[in-house]
């Protein structure tokens, strides 16, 4: 049996060729490979976001409102206070009148009140992050749509795009991706490697060819943030992993290996009680 070398993961033995078009969005392959069970079960309900995904949904509202506020010079939109009360305007107001008054169980809203506090949290750090000079907001939560290999088209969105001045007076185009949450699988790897700032780095260098520019990837949870400029490698990676995840759907492959990662996954109760 030949043994596959560490160095044949980042190699592209064969484009895939289509016969017709395929888009797939770069969430969805983070998705599938995190579990297929988890893919099918959001495509099943796409509307019925849980209280995780929609936590990611309105922290992630706010923080692209006040990033448009500071592009278009909303000098009074841009303060630590205004995104206080984005947040609470997102957060509290998003649930509904029942949700406020019949909360079923103390455990959810336990939950409730912990992304409460993890959103404050955040924007505080997000506040501190992105700061408010020497800079120059290009782009925020802007689509993006490339082939990355024939017939399959790959879309995802720049979530900002940004001219930053260094203390030397030069620039540089930073591209920045928003990580929300944070669990024991945020190594130095997932969050250096994460796909979704490779496949914006790589739709960038096709639509801008020549830009010199900077991936960031800023986990305003943690307050951490990675810097990483993505190589041949990295787009070979990606490119590997789409045809991989399409291969996958057009063959009904369902590589579902319950483990560890159920303990942070949301659709944890309802795949419990499909699999009894
Ligand atoms: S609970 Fe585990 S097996 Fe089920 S969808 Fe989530 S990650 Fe997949």
């Amino acid at each position: 049996m030949e043994i596959c070398k560490p160095d044949d993961l980042y190699i592209i033995s064969e484009p895939i060729v289509l016969d017709h078009k395929i888009t797939i969005d770069i969430k969805d392959v983070i998705d599938f490979c995190f579990c297929p069970l988890l893919y099918k079960y959001k495509k099943e309900t796409p509307n019925e976001l849980n209280i995780r995904e929609l936590y990611d949904h309105e922290i992630r509202k706010t923080v692209y409102q006040f990033l448009f506020d500071l592009q278009n010079d909303k000098e009074m939109n841009s303060s630590l206070e205004f995104l206080k009360y984005l947040w609470g305007k997102y957060w509290i107001r998003s649930k509904t009148k029942k949700d406020l008054l019949i909360t079923p169980s103390a455990y959810k809203r336990d939950t409730w009140d912990n992304k409460r506090q993890n959103g404050i949290k955040s924007i505080i750090n997000f506040d501190e992050m992105i700061g408010r000079d020497s800079q120059f907001i290009i782009a925020v939560k802007h689509k993006y749509e490339i082939e990355i290999i024939p017939n399959v088209v790959l879309t995802g969105v720049f979530e900002c795009i940004r001219e930053k001045q260094n203390e030397d007076g030069t620039k540089i185009i930073q591209l920045i991706n928003f990580v929300v949450d944070s669990n024991v699988y945020d190594t130095v790897m997932a969050q250096s490697y994460n796909l979704e700032s490779i496949a914006a780095a790589f739709a960038f260098e096709q639509l801008f060819d020549q830009v010199e520019y900077q991936s960031i990837t800023m986990n305003i949870l943690t307050k951490k943030t990675y810097f990483k400029n993505f190589n041949e490698k990295d787009f070979n990676l990606l490119k590997d992993t789409v045809k991989s995840v399409i291969i996958s759907l057009q063959n009904n492959i369902n590589c579902t290996a319950p483990g560890q990662k159920c303990f942070h996954c949301s659709y944890r109760k309802k795949c419990e009680k499909n699999m009894k």
